[in-house]
């Protein structure tokens, strides 16, 4: 089955290059364009990763990474902030708010899927007894 990616932005440029570096890869990336719409979204899971631009309307990245991380199913999903280069408070805050990790905008094409791919893998699977 194709991993899937829940990407959370509201910039259409940023969101066409990510979808077209991760679908070269096999990945399905279902897009939300706000915050809200990114909760509601997880509804539609599983999803193996969370992408989240941190600059959204409605609520913010780091608004969302706290409400995702309150729900019982989605504790341990891999999220991965979008922050921008130039606010380095962003990636502290982004840690602070339960994103496993981050990514600086703009992203790197040649090395991001790869990064991608090595948050979906650290993820916690089935635990051996
Ligand atoms: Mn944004």
């Amino acid at each position: 089955m194709k991993p899937r990616v829940l990407y959370i932005e509201d910039n259409e440029q940023n969101f066409y290059l990510v979808h077209y570096i991760l679908s070269a890869r096999g990945f399905e990336v279902r897009r939300a364009r706000d915050g809200r719409e990114g909760l509601q979204a997880t509804a539609e899971g599983p999803f193996d990763l969370i992408l989240l631009d941190i600059q959204l309307p409605v609520l913010d990245g780091y608004a969302v990474a706290r409400a995702l991380r309150e729900k019982e199913d989605l504790r341990s999903i891999p999220i991965v902030a979008l922050t921008s280069y130039a606010m380095p408070g962003d990636r502290e805050k982004a840690l602070e708010s339960g994103c496993t990790g981050y990514l600086e905008k703009p992203i790197d094409p040649a090395t991001f899927a790869q990064s991608i791919e090595g948050y979906v893998r650290k993820a916690p699977e089935v635990i051996d007894p």
